[in-house]
Formats: structure tokens, sequence, C-alpha cells
């Protein structure tokens, strides 16, 4: 045994109705007197809600935060803050509230809190994420990381099957590649293994009965754990394969992790046998890779890059840029390797069955 673990400081509150009863306590407990909401427009109807509940603990609404937080969104956000003189921020939604509300943090400092509505896990980490001239940056610092969570399942009763399953697949990403990081631990290991154990089940659920509120709250128990692991270990190939078809060709977040997942494992899995036979456990099932790729078509997901809209003549130039990067990952990322992935999953053919698969392999 060796290794280094951090615990991160958020506070996590987990009930049906937290949204509206729990969140003016977690803004007191804080300190804060005159916080500013934040939520996408989509959105602004359960962060008014939010907002309301606080009563003169709120500052205004803030109800323009877009996908991946652009430049001029945040400069926008970080002016509205100033102008209502807040002492604090409240994002509510999924991880493009959060993260404008991250990027609100990082430039004024003030602490942030959380209402999270969709299981991306973002409220978790001390990531944050900008796009300008074109491209997202990325960084880490620990001002980002919200200071408390508060997560409601009836809040995401609204999320549809889709969206559901799709970002439920995002947060079993963070878990399957901090099985496998570098800078990954025991801790680590059994919050990842019980967050995959705990989202799969839930989505299976929540695919039949949207409305369920005890699997609704499971699957917000799973994108915790899953969003922890995210938050603790250094990410590999495939969420920089995710960000680069993000990034460079504009495929839409969670539906592009649920695409790539089960094909990155299957590459990566032959030099991670741990992580593995963690997830045979979480999954109840021999091939892991499979499994996830039957979860997904089960469920109604994308299974195919080709039907989130990339072409095929995309694909050698995102595994020049995904293999170009240095990062770590538990097995040699080659051109050739990454194109055998993507392929693969342009296909949408079961992982490691057919041809490109194969290729995935060599190398
Ligand atoms: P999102 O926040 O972009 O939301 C997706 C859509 O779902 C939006 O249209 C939103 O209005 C809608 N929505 C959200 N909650 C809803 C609900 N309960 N009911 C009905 N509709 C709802 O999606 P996301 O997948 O949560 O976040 C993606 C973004 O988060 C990306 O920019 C990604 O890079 C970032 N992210 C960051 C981290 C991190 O650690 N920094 C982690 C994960 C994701």
């Amino acid at each position: 045994m060796n290794f280094t673990y951090e615990a991160g400081p958020a506070r996590v509150v987990l009930r049906p109705g937290a949204a509206v009863t729990a969140t003016a306590h977690e803004v007191e407990r804080l300190g804060l007197r005159r916080v500013l909401v934040i939520s996408g427009a989509r959105g602004a109807d359960v962060a008014r809600r939010v907002a309301d509940s606080l009563g003169p603990l709120c500052a205004g609404l803030h109800d323009e935060a877009r996908m991946h937080v652009p430049a001029q969104v945040a400069d926008r956000a970080v002016e509205v803050a100033r102008e209502t003189g807040a002492d604090g921020c409240v994002a509510v939604g999924g991880g493009s509230a959060t993260g404008l509300g991250k990027m609100v943090a990082l430039r004024t400092g003030l602490p942030l809190l959380a209402v999270p509505t969709t299981y991306s896990g973002s409220e978790m980490t001390p990531v944050w994420g900008l796009t300008e001239h074109g491209g997202k940056r990325t960084g880490r610092d620990p001002a980002v990381l919200p200071r408390s969570v508060v997560y409601d399942p009836e809040l995401t009763l609204s999320l549809p099957v889709g969206l559901s399953v799709t970002s439920g697949v995002n947060a079993v990403a963070h878990a399957v590649e901090a099985l496998y990081a570098p800078d990954g631990n025991p801790l680590v290991s059994l919050m990842a293994e019980e967050g995959v154990r705990a989202m799969t089940s839930a989505l299976a659920v929540i695919a039949e009965r949207p409305s369920d509120l005890e699997a609704r709250g499971r699957a917000l128990y799973g994108a915790w754990l899953c969003g922890s692991c995210l938050g603790a270990t250094a990410m590999g190939l495939h969420h920089k394969l995710c960000h680069v078809l993000g990034g460079t060709f504009g495929l839409p977040h969670a539906e592009t992790h649920t695409v790539v997942l089960p094909y990155v494992l299957a590459y990566n899995a032959p030099a991670a046998p741990e992580a593995v036979r963690s997830l045979r456990r979480a999954l109840g099932a021999e091939d892991a890779p499979l499994a996830l790729w039957n979860l997904a078509g089960r469920l109604g997901a994308p299974r195919s890059l080709a039907r989130l809209g990339l072409k095929e003549s995309d694909l050698a130039v995102a595994a020049e840029r995904a293999a170009g990067q240095g990062y770590a990952n538990p097995r040699e990322v080659t051109v050739e390797g990454v194109l055998g992935v993507l392929r693969a999953a342009y296909e949408g053919e079961a992982p490691g069955a057919g041809e490109s698969a194969g290729a995935a392999f060599d190398g």
C-alpha cells in the first residue's frame, strides 16, 4: 500500500425536498447573507423556487448559464455577482450551471454552493472549464469546489430518461477511470465501485419508472460518489477523447461519454485487471465493457458516434489529437490504438467483437 488521500471539504445533504428546505440553512451555515442564484435558461423555474426559498438571503437570479461556459457568459456572470453585491453563489442545474458558478468563484473568490439537477458530478470536483478562442481550457483550483452540495431527488424527476441515462453514464465514466488512475487509492476504489453499482442499478429503474423517487435518490448518491472520484484522481484516455470530440467536433457531452466508454474500457481492460474486477462486481457481469454497451442499448441511449453526427473523415484527426496529449493511462496510448477505439465507437458495434475493435488491442 502506498497512497496519498486528501478529502475534499464539501458537505453533502441528500433528501427529497432539500432544494427548498435545506439550501437556506446551508447558506446560513457558511455565514453568507446575499447569494446570487445561477442557472441556465431552461432551469430557471427550478432556480426561481430555490431563490424564493432563500428569501432575503437571495441577491438575485442569473439564468444565463450555457454548455461549456463560454468566456463572455462567464464575464457577464462575474459582472452580475459584483453588481448585486453577492457574498456567495448557489448554482442550480447540471454541469453547465455549476461550471458557470465555478468561474464566478474562481474570479471573485466567492464561495459556491451547488444544487445539482443532473448526474454529471461536477459539483464534487475542483475542476473548472472555460471556452474561448474556439477551445476549452480546464484547470483545478480548490476555490471552485462547492462548499456545500444539496442533492434533491425531486429536482431530477423532470430530467428526461434520455438525459438521465447519458448523464448517469457520464458519472460512471469518472468512476471507471478513477479505478485505474495512477493517483487512485483504496477509498477512491471503494467509492468508484459503489458509485457504478448505485448508478447503473438506479438507471435501469429510472428508464422504466422515471418518477421513482428512491431510484432518483440512488442515482444522485451514485453521482456524488462518481463525482468525488473524478475530483480526487487524474483521468485517462476516455476523458481526453471525449474532451477532443466535444471541443473540436461539437459533439454533445454526456452522449459522447455514453458512446465512447465501453470501447475505451475494452482497450484499457488488459492493462487494468484490478479495475476490471471491481467493475465486474459492480455490474454483476463477466464482461464489463459489453455490460456497459448492453446497458446503454437497453435504456435507449445512443451507441455510435455516427449517430451523434461525427463524420468518418473526422476519426483520424480526433485520434491524432487525443493521442498527442501527455496524460496517464493504464495502457500506452498510440494513434493506431485510439483510431481503433474511435472506429469501433463510430460503427457502434459490440466492444471487442469486430475487426476495428480488434485493432484497438494492437499496440
Ligand atoms: P447540462 O448542465 O448542460 O444540462 C443538459 C440539459 O439538461 C440542459 O438543457 C439543462 O437545461 C437540462 N436539464 C438539467 N437538469 C434538468 C432537469 N432536472 N430537468 C430537465 N432538464 C434539465 O448537462 P450536464 O451533463 O450536467 O453538464 C455538462 C457540462 O458539465 C459540460 O460542460 C461538462 O464539460 C461539464 N462537466 C464538468 C465537470 C467538472 O468536474 N468540471 C464534470 C462533469 C461535467
